[in-house]
């Protein structure tokens, strides 16, 4: 045996800096707990970034603690209750923990024997969750690599239902398939339409009112033109919610309209779909139990580290129609619906054992954990919005269905643009680095975004917020002013 193997393997060795690392990453749990944590995303800008992990390389520690304290010290805390950014799970400990031993144990999952307690651990939570879609026993789901993914994989279904099955082996011949979505739907659906062949005129976009939610009475219209057009429309998407402002489109008036003309119904539940474990917020989801297909991620809404999404499907039946690969290498029976062979139904060939951190949030705490989550979360993006409302400077993009909130700064001088305002604005905030936020575009105008993610942010932390975005605008007017005062001053010399 070499040397160099026998090190990269040794079991003291990894005792030692195992007990360091889960000793390191709690005490950064319990430091951004404290307050102790000044910022919860530290900028540099990336250039600056690449020469010290170049440097590190050569000449930096080889200690694996150590490097993790870099790492730690250099990426945004999403425990920190500054956080309110992108709508990225926070982790529970314990489930990052279960990560850890997927990542150790690293059993593929494609088939049954190389990996038996992941798949049937995986089957478990898939039953366990089906009863809160309003599924009964004819259901069943399967878990994936990302929302992205997930969607994809339901379109694909979708296609292979609707569009005939032969589809999978002689491809489309001249059918010009289309499926109908909002147009604030996330761009994976753009992609996936794309991925499939049908090209730009695959993907109808249904407009939106001022909510951001898809108008119904668009899709009969919309619909009758695509058909008159020569196209076939197999589906349509209802985002729950969407990502820029968190919208829930009418999941009961989108599932009429697919029953009607015979669709396939599929739900884009990446973020939102965690309200069915809410008994305050719920009523956002209803219609979801018409759904032929929903996608939701564990590594949003649900405290579980990425990836780890849900693809979940009414007839169980339609998730073996996905794929009709064949592996001899993999399964001795190809042909059949094998629910443990796992890699029958996904696109993931090795997969994580995801189904893992799931079912220890869920022996740990129960649905109770999801429930007080989730509640609390959308609640306080409702507060955070009042919030904003009630504040003479702040201009709220629109009232918030869960914990997706977007507004912008209003400058007193109305000859500033708004959007070149509230975009520097981020951008400062960014530079500081003490919370992080985001923006994002609504109708070509620049808004600040939060997502808030963190169950311990607080409304006094959004309060502090604000007033630092108003220290921010006065800060940026100064700096105009001073600017603009220069010029004056150099014209004048
Ligand atoms: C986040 C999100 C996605 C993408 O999911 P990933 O897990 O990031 O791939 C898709 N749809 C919606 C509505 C989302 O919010």
């Amino acid at each position: 045996m070499k040397e160099s193997i026998q090190r990269a393997f040794d079991a003291e060795n990894f005792r030692r800096q195992g007990k360091a690392i889960i000793d390191l990453l709690a005490d950064a749990l319990a430091a951004d707990q404290q307050g102790q944590v000044p910022q919860a995303n530290p900028w540099k800008t990336p250039d600056e970034r690449l020469a010290f992990w170049e440097e590190q390389f050569q000449q930096g520690s080889s200690d694996i603690a150590a490097i993790t304290a870099q790492i730690v010290e250099q990426s945004t805390r999403l425990h920190n209750n500054k956080y309110a950014g992108h709508q990225v799970g926070v982790v529970t400990p314990e489930s990052a923990l279960l990560g850890l031993i997927s990542n150790y144990l690293n059993n593929g999952m494609a088939v049954y024997e190389v990996g038996q307690a992941a798949t049937v651990i995986e089957k478990v939570v898939i039953q366990q969750l089906l009863p809160y879609f309003g599924y009964d026993e004819r259901a069943d789901g399967i878990l994936t690599s990302g929302g992205t993914l997930g969607n994809l994989t339901a379109l694909l279904t979708a296609r292979s239902v609707k569009a005939g099955k032969d589809i999978w082996q002689y491809g489309q011949r001249g059918q010009r398939l289309a499926l109908m979505v909002s147009e604030e739907a996330h761009y994976c659906v753009d992609r996936a339409v794309k991925i499939m062949g049908w090209g730009a005129e695959g993907i109808i976009k249904v407009p939106t009112d001022e909510q951001f939610r898809m108008q119904m009475d668009l899709l009969v219209p919309l619909y009758e033109q695509a058909v008159d057009n020569g196209q076939k429309v197999i589906a349509v998407i209802g985002s729950a919610c969407t990502t820029s402002t968190g919208t829930f489109d009418d999941l009961v008036a989108i599932g009429a309209f697919c029953q009607k003309y015979d669709l396939w119904f599929h739900v884009d539940g990446a973020h939102g779909a965690s309200a069915v474990f809410s008994k305050k917020f719920k009523s956002l989801v209803a219609g979801i139990e018409r759904a032929d297909s929903i996608v939701m991620d564990f590594h949003k809404m649900l405290l579980t580290p990425a990836l780890t999404t849900a693809v979940f499907y009414k007839n169980s039946k339609n998730t073996y129609k996905t794929f009709h690969q064949k592996a001899h290498y993999l399964w001795s029976n190809q042909e059949n619906e094998e629910w443990y062979n796992s890699g029958k139904r996904t696109f993931e060939c090795t997969k994580l054992m995801m189904g893992a951190r799931v079912y220890g949030i869920l022996k740990l705490h129960g649905f109770q954990l999801w429930e007080d989550y989730v509640t609390q979360q959308f609640q306080l993006g409702k507060d955070f919005a009042a919030l904003i409302d009630a504040h003479p400077k702040f201009e709220l993009a629109i009232a918030p269905d869960c914990n997706i909130v977007c507004f912008r700064y209003l400058p007193e001088d109305a000859t500033i643009d708004l959007s070149a305002f509230n975009a520097a604005i981020r951008q400062l905030l960014l530079e500081d680095g003490t919370y992080y936020i985001v923006q994002t575009q609504l109708q070509n105008q620049t808004y600040l975004r939060t997502t808030l993610m963190n169950p311990f942010t607080t409304l006094n932390d959004l309060n502090t917020l604000l007033s630092k975005i108003e220290q921010t605008a006065a800060h940026l007017i100064k700096l105009e002013q001073a600017v603009s005062e220069e010029r004056a001053a150099m014209v004048d010399g």
